[in-house]
């Protein structure tokens, strides 16, 4: 799950005869794009909803890589200023204000990346995330950065918003992904998706972070993978699966997209093959039974088409056991 992108671009090329993404994704243009269009929805998702979720972390708009996430060569003016460096900022963001591409990240808060360690398969971007996303949710933000060789502080002002890593993961199937603190996004999905078929896509993973699902999963001693497949995992992986699509229409409709789009898609050419991509297995229910789902979760709460809207009766799932 946690994996650097240089082993995905490796994996990508090996597993699928996928060296075309690999390749087309291993430019760091292509990727930094796709990073930026992910980022800018997840943000406003993440930060409209950000009442729904347990676990909250200040949201800047800056978007963070380390050079241990590479392997191709080819980065160097990317971490000109130290390892640990800005990829891109969200245009718009207050990241966007103060911030560059490429400036050096050397301390978040009073804590120096220079003591932020790679852990096993995670790169060391992702202490760093950590470290950021334990800063106070309301802002602002405290960083030293470097910027032409030279350190100097920066405030960055940041909103409130649902704790969880965002990514573009170097891969080509149509898939997206989330285990509880990081969303991953296929580049293969990413590039041939609407701006609005990503946020159905991203809002599916959201509402699993929202409703705790890898933690009631792991609570009810739960796995994925192939035994999930099978009798009451089946079932109670089926079931998350209903409730986040359930709850990815509130979560749409919360940041003032039309909640219509998520069975437009399931239904689209597009949709099916995600849907059915994702496992091929019992565990999801057929694209036409997710966009009917979907359209009576919409009918009977979101009436008007329109947020704001208050999930009350997802959100109570979290803690109740399953059945
Ligand atoms: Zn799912």
């Amino acid at each position: 799950m946690r994996i650097s992108r240089k082993l995905l671009i490796v994996a990508a090329a090996l597993a699928c005869g996928s060296q075309a993404v690999a390749q087309e994704a291993g430019s760091l243009d292509a990727l930094l794009q796709q990073d930026v269009r992910l980022a800018t929805i997840a943000e406003r998702m993440m930060g409209a909803n950000q009442a729904l979720c347990r676990q909250q972390m200040p949201l800047t708009g800056m978007i963070m890589h380390s050079l241990d996430q590479y392997t191709q060569g080819g980065q160097d003016a990317a971490f000109a200023n130290g390892p640990i460096a800005v990829s891109a900022v969200i245009p718009g963001s207050p990241a966007a204000a103060v911030l560059q591409p490429r400036d050096g990240i050397a301390a978040i808060g009073s804590t120096p990346t220079s003591d932020m360690k790679a852990d096993g398969k995670s790169p060391v971007r992702d202490a760093v995330f950590a470290a950021l996303a334990d800063q106070p949710p309301q802002g602002p933000v405290q960083l030293k950065i470097v910027r032409d060789g030279q350190e100097r502080p920066v405030s960055v002002e940041a909103r409130p918003g649902c704790r969880v890593l965002v990514e573009i993961k170097v891969a080509d199937g149509l898939n997206g992904r989330s285990d509880g603190r990081v969303i991953q996004v296929n580049y293969g999905l990413a590039t041939v998706a609407t701006d609005e078929e990503l946020a159905v896509v991203f809002a599916h993973e959201l509402a699993h972070v929202v409703l705790e699902h890898r933690r009631r999963l792991k609570d009810a001693g739960v796995d994925k993978g192939f035994f999930g497949e099978f009798g009451r995992n089946q079932q109670l992986n089926r079931q998350v699966e209903v409730e986040a699509d359930r709850m990815a229409v509130h979560l749409l409709a919360n940041a003032g997209y039309d909640p219509r789009i998520a069975p437009k898609f399931w239904r689209s050419s597009l949709g099916q093959r995600t849907s059915g991509g994702l496992t091929r297995s019992r565990v999801y229910p057929s694209a036409e039974a997710r966009a009917a789902l979907i359209e009576r979760e919409i009918a009977d709460y979101i009436g008007s088409g329109a947020g704001p809207t208050y999930p009350g009766h997802l959100l109570a799932r979290r803690d109740q056991p399953f059945e």
